[in-house]
């Protein structure tokens, strides 16, 4: 008993004193910070928001939040946190619009920089005869860049399904979409990026100035620095869509004809895919603002229950070219190998299609199933492979349903810039999966253990079968995960922390290098 209460008694001196300790080190980490002469402000109670994301499952709680009015409020933190050096064991965590999925943009016990109050600076729109870019903070969201662009009869070329998030949260990943066949990930579209490094210097850097740092930082996880500004390149904006859907009970046929589709010259303008293991739900109920003129019910088929893969497309176009793109659509059309009555097609504008997904998003936040725990699993498998895949995934692991689209669509390496930090498969073609499950609180308790368990056995499916598997929005918690993710690369993007964020300040909810203390 003696020794019980001692434990007990040495447990309750050590957790208060560290208390003290830790407050006395935050009081005086508090007036450092508060000493510093910004155009924005700290603010060390109102914090809890900075501390949840999309994904809803980890909450890390920040020190303090930044709301910077300037880049230099950005460089001035940093370069503050960089300068107290290993006294310090502050992180500092940029956040754009907090659509990770496990605590990216968090930062434990950190700071965290709130990307979005840098919005209110100007978006530039430059219409040039030759080429056209706009240059925008990186906390600006996606919608923001289309809406003012389209004003010019511009727009970017490469998108994420959805708008909502900001350019530099996109960047430091790579941002696809169905257009990325075709220009290659949003991290293929930018021209020049400005960027506060670890060490709190601000850099312009591009493909002909401060190179290394350019490339780093697209697709980079946020590990070089703060993308404060971007420019991205624009295209002449179509006014209109042909959004087309079909549908196929083959696999071989499905991926045949998106890979012919993919590397045709003449073909759509967009091409994705999603895999229907619950017919019944999505049929009926098709996702995002799709309204086909000529809807179906799901019991029109039968297709004695086998999964079904939706091949989704688009043609753009102008009022005066609608004869145009009807024959282009016709001629596409007639050399696929879909279920002849499946032919689902609808005319939207531009933005209308490219903003869909804020359709849904409306939708389910008004039923309150926005903000709910989303187990996403995002996998990027080689073209060589993908058979082995579905016979394993589809045929196997996920025969009865998903709770949430599964995505399905190929992509062309020779788009990727191989010096950015983005990792993909080492094969020419190879596809993004993405199983986007959902996980309501109130239905069904086990409904997020369920997904996490499906996505367990997909990630280890493929190590089993040697699938070579690339995670997109990838997540490791070890350094070997995190090697083995980069493989060959790992070795440039460790001497690229080393070199512009020595201490490892930024970024921490990656979980990839730890803060040098
Ligand atoms: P945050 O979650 O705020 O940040 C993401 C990471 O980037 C963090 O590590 C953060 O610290 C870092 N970061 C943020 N801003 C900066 C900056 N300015 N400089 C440096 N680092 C920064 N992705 C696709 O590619 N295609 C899609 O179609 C797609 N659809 C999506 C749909 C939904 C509904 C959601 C929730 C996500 C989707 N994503 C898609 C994933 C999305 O691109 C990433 O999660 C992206 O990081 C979210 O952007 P954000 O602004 O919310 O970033």
């Amino acid at each position: 008993t003696l020794s019980i209460s001692t434990t007990v008694k040495f447990l309750m001196i050590f957790f208060f004193s560290s208390r003290i300790a830790m407050q006395t080190y935050n009081t005086d980490v508090d007036s450092t910070l508060s000493e510093l002469s910004l155009d924005g402000e700290f603010d060390f109670h109102n914090v809890s928001h900075a501390a949840k994301d999309f994904g809803n499952r980890f909450q890390f709680q920040p020190f303090v939040v930044l709301t910077p009015k300037t880049i230099s409020d950005i460089s001035a933190t940093i370069k503050h946190v960089y300068q107290m050096g290993q006294s310090s064991s502050l992180t500092v965590a940029a956040r754009g619009h907090g659509h990770s999925l496990q605590g990216q943009a968090q930062a434990p016990g950190g700071i965290v920089i709130q990307m979005e109050s840098l919005q209110q600076q100007e978006i530039y729109v430059h219409s040039g005869r030759l080429s056209s870019y706009v240059d925008v903070s990186a906390g600006e969201l996606w919608i923001n860049v289309l809406l003012e662009s389209l004003k010019h009869g511009l727009a970017p070329k490469s998108w994420t399904d959805y708008l909502h998030l900001t350019v530099g949260g996109t960047l430091s990943n790579a941002g696809i979409s169905g257009q990325a066949f075709k220009h290659g990930p949003q991290i293929s579209n930018v021209h020049q990026l400005e960027i506060v490094t670890g060490k709190g210097e601000v850099v312009t850097c591009s493909p002909g100035e401060n190179v290394d740092l350019f490339y780093g930082a697209l697709g980079g996880l946020g590990q070089f620095g703060i993308i404060t500004k971007a420019r991205i390149a624009l295209e002449p904006a179509p006014q209109m869509v042909r959004w087309t859907r079909v549908l196929y009970s083959d696999f071989t046929a499905f991926t045949q004809d998106q890979e012919m589709l993919i590397s045709a010259k003449k073909t759509f303008d967009y091409i994705e895919g999603f895999v229907i293991i619950n017919r019944t739900g999505i049929l009926n109920n098709w996702r995002s603002s799709f309204n086909p003129q000529d809807p179906v019910q799901a019991n029109h088929f039968k297709s004695d229950g086998k999964t079904l893969f939706c091949l989704e497309m688009t043609k753009n176009f102008n009022a005066d070219e609608t004869d145009i793109m009807n024959q282009e659509v016709k001629t596409l059309l007639s050399q696929l190998r879909y279920i002849p009555s499946t032919l689902f097609q609808s005319e939207v504008t531009y933005l209308e299609f490219l903003d869909r997904v804020h359709v849904s998003e409306v939708k389910l936040r008004s039923k309150g199933l926005w903000e709910i725990p989303h187990p996403w699993l995002n996998l990027l498998i080689p073209k060589s492979k993908i058979h082995d895949f579905a016979d394993g995934v589809f045929g196997n692991i996920l025969k009865d349903s998903n709770n949430g689209p599964i995505l399905f669509y190929p992509l062309n390496k020779s788009k990727w810039n191989n010096k950015t930090s983005a990792v993909i498969p080492d094969e020419e073609v190879f596809y993004l999966v993405a199983f986007l499950s959902s996980a309501p609180n109130s239905s069904n308790h086990d409904s997020l253990d369920r997904a996490l368990e499906m996505n367990e056995k997909v990630l280890d499916f493929c190590k089993r079968a040697d699938i070579g598997m690339k995670q997109y929005l990838p997540y490791y918690s070890s350094e070997e995960e995190w090697k083995a993710h980069f493989g060959s690369r790992w070795k440039l993007f460790a001497q690229r922390k080393t070199f512009y964020d020595p201490l490892s300040i930024l970024a921490p909810g990656q979980k990839i290098f730890r803060r040098a203390v």
